[in-house]
């Protein structure tokens, strides 16, 4: 099996990039089980051939985003509703409430899904333009209360140093079962040069 280092989806068969985010695929060699250290696999330098539609596959992964969707239909319904009692049927007492509540609903998610957007955009970036630097994993934790598709997801600590400065950052990762972690062990960190609060793992659990 193959795992795309850059956004963690699996292959049965090597192929040379990534169907989902269009990242460069190596061929690696599997990583040894603990307690020998695994190797570091370092990623090839920036710029990186990362889709730019990845983005949205990003949102449509976010629950930020789904949830966004969910008010924003909510707010429809009592949009469309408040409109036909104010304006058809004349019972603008009632109306205007709904319209009120619909008009915030859907400004709400907009605003929530205009910054879950930007992120998106930096989670392209860091991909495609963060520079390696290594780190070490502060926690690994398997979240037994939660099952997606059979799997428990693995909450990731991690920590670096850029510039002297420390930055910590944690990962929730379900493509984990190739991949060990354990604390104290070193991490490959991807982090945006201009803004390391923007960092990833790679390759991507
Ligand atoms: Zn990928």
């Amino acid at each position: 099996m193959v795992v795309c280092p850059w956004c963690g989806t699996n292959y049965a068969a090597f192929q040379s990039n990534c169907s989902k985010c269009g990242g460069p695929i190596q061929a690696v060699q599997a990583v040894p089980a603990l307690p020998s250290e695994p190797e570091l696999v370092m990623p090839p330098p920036p710029p990186r051939e990362i889709a730019d539609n990845y983005r949205w596959k990003l949102m449509l992964a976010d629950s930020w985003s789904m949830g966004a969707a969910t008010f924003a239909l909510i707010g429809a319904i009592f949009f469309l509703v408040g409109l036909v009692l104010a304006v058809v049927i004349v019972t603008a007492f009632v109306g205007i409430p709904f319209l009120g509540i619909g008009f915030l609903f859907l400004g709400g998610s907009g605003a929530v899904f205009y910054w879950r957007y930007k992120e998106a955009v930096k989670g392209v970036d860091i991909l495609r333009n963060g520079e390696a630097v290594i780190g070490k994993v502060t926690r690994a934790e398997l979240n037994y209360s939660v099952q997606v598709n059979g799997r428990n997801p693995l909450t990731i600590g991690y920590q670096f140093q850029v510039a002297g400065k420390e930055y910590q950052n944690t990962l929730t990762a379900l493509n984990h079962l190739d991949l060990q972690f354990e604390p104290g062990q070193r991490v490959c960190v991807l982090v945006l040069p201009n803004a390391p609060d923007y960092n990833s793992l790679y390759p991507h659990p």
